[in-house]
């Protein structure tokens, strides 16, 4: 007999996801043995190899889980999940870990599912307009690939270097070229799934277009593993630009940087990526990085702008005149490639370097991921540097302002319960400014455990508590045992 014991439980709230502990009776036992003898090898039980299946990006610290299997074959997860619904054991879907809000942090009765092994790319079809992924296929991988062709699938995380298809599809990951692009949902034209009781089906399919009922396959972006495995996905893609050139426009004051972007995109100027980031964003990618940035700055919008050979110098001048009429302190163009290279991979590893700016190791980093319409950033933006000078934090903000997206990457001290409470009460405070400026309260990274006070304060403030129990009923009809992803999203 094989006993979990219950972690102590440490002062600070929320911060520390355990779950209740598990005696490991004889007939669990028997039931671990026959998942074994599915996955063979690729069982896994001994607490120095489930160690790493604890955590994601967040710093939740997690549970080890009662066992884990590492998935090759969709059948398997049939078998799989036969067994745990008629068992009522828990699962958790993990692929690249990169989720920040905790969703996929098992519970200790729970049994871990690695899908990063179903890696193939099994089809293309450029000609069609998509190819067919594992859901462990990894975002740079599946550019990488496509980009031999001439094509790419846009979705486009920061972290799409261990983001992988089917955990970017459960998260609705947004990323840098949404703003153009849209997040995942606009990619899925289908996918095979399978459901809680073991059933393999398949929802969408291969073309552009199709009305049949309900849209599942809609209904699977942003389900954070609460719902099916996802283990096989069409995918759209599209031809890479023939070229890409970036202006790089410092700003003293955020409303002008704002009514940049607003103004760009009034005048139908549609940037392939629109990024800013703020004076502590700049100064933590100096130390990191070495790139250093005009005196003065405050802001720093980053817009791309994709075309043709033919026309891509005359849509950057456009471009420039408008961001001009804004009184940047700086602004600049380039088509440098490999300028161009630095200063992207310096924003996708933003998270990162303001690691840096902690003073202790105690320090974690707590990411806020709100979203307002784009004409509402000046205001926004105006409105959350206030709360952080209020709530005395120290905040790195930086976002997706093309479509809105505004991150606040906060450093945290764990160990200080004064700390903690005030970093909760400011991301409640800024999550309300998104809500009053008719935004929301998760742009891309998803509820998980971190966000479900922040979604339940969005039903209220749009007097749409009823859609509570419509969530819920959804969640059962798929999942009547209630053994996909507990307590994710919603209790
Ligand atoms: C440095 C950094 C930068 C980031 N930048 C961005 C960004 O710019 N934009 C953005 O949108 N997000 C961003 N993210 C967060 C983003 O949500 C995740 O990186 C990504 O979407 C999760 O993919 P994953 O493969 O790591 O999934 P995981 O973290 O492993 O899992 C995420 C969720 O998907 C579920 N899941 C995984 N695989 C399956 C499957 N096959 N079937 C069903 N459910 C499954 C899990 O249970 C979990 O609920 C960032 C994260 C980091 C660490």
């Amino acid at each position: 007999m094989q006993f979990y014991l219950r972690v102590p439980y440490r002062p600070i709230k929320l911060r520390i996801f355990y779950s209740y502990s598990v005696m490991l009776v004889d007939s669990m036992v028997d039931k671990l043995e026959e998942i074994r003898k599915i996955f063979g090898k690729r069982f896994l039980d001994r607490k120095e190899d489930l160690i790493p299946y604890m955590k994601d990006a967040s710093y939740f610290e997690g549970n080890i889980p009662m066992a884990a299997v590492i998935a090759e074959k969709t059948e398997e997860l049939s078998k799989l999940m036969r067994i745990c619904s008629r068992e009522k054991i828990q699962v958790v879907m993990r692929a690249g870990g990169s989720a920040l809000t905790g969703s996929p942090v098992p519970y200790k009765d729970s049994i871990l599912v690695s899908m990063s092994a179903m890696n193939q790319i099994l089809e293309t079809h450029v000609e069609d307009g998509y190819v067919v992924a594992e859901p462990g296929v990894r975002l740079d991988d599946l550019n990488l690939y496509l980009s031999r062709l001439g094509f790419f699938y846009p979705p486009d995380p920061a972290s799409s270097m261990a983001a992988t298809v089917g955990g970017s599809i459960s998260t609705n990951a947004g990323g840098l070229r949404a703003c153009t692009y849209g997040t995942t949902k606009e990619w899925i034209l289908g996918l095979e799934m399978v459901l809680p009781g073991g059933q393999i089906v398949e929802v969408g399919g291969r073309t552009l277009k199709r009305t049949k009922g309900y849209d599942i396959t809609a209904l699977m972006a942003g389900n954070e593993g609460t719902l099916a495995i996802i283990t096989k996905a069409y995918l759209k893609v599209w031809p890479i630009p023939e070229e890409i050139g970036r202006i790089l426009a410092y700003f003293k004051d955020v409303r002008n940087m704002g009514r940049s972007i607003s103004e760009l995109k009034g005048r139908g100027i549609i940037p392939y990526i629109a990024e800013f980031m703020d004076k502590l964003s700049l100064e933590t990618i100096k130390k990191a990085k070495n790139i250093d940035f005009p005196e003065g700055s405050n802001y720093l919008l980053m817009i791309d702008i994709a075309s043709t050979h033919e026309s891509i110098d005359r849509m950057l001048d456009d471009a420039r005149k408008i961001i001009e009429s804004q009184g940047p302190i700086s602004i600049k163009i380039t088509r440098d490639r490999e300028e161009m290279a630095r200063m992207y991979e310096a924003r996708k590893g933003l998270y990162s370097s303001s690691l840096g700016l902690r003073d202790t190791k105690d320090e974690y980093i707590e990411i806020g991921d709100l979203v307002v319409p784009p004409s509402q950033l000046p205001d926004s933006l105006e409105e959350i540097q206030d709360s952080i000078g209020e709530y005395n934090l120290k905040a790195v903000l930086f976002g997706h302002i093309g479509d809105g997206n505004i991150h606040a990457n906060i450093l945290v001290d764990l160990n200080n319960r004064d700390h903690v409470a005030r970093v909760e009460k400011f991301q409640m405070a800024i999550a309300k400014i998104a809500l009053k400026h008719d935004g929301s309260v998760s742009a891309e990274h998803g509820i998980g455990l971190e966000k479900k006070e922040l979604f339940l304060e969005e039903l209220k403030e749009r007097n749409s508590m009823d859609l509570l129990p419509l969530m819920k009923g959804i969640k059962k009809a798929f999942d009547p045992e209630n053994i996909m992803n507990r307590g994710k999203i919603f209790d």
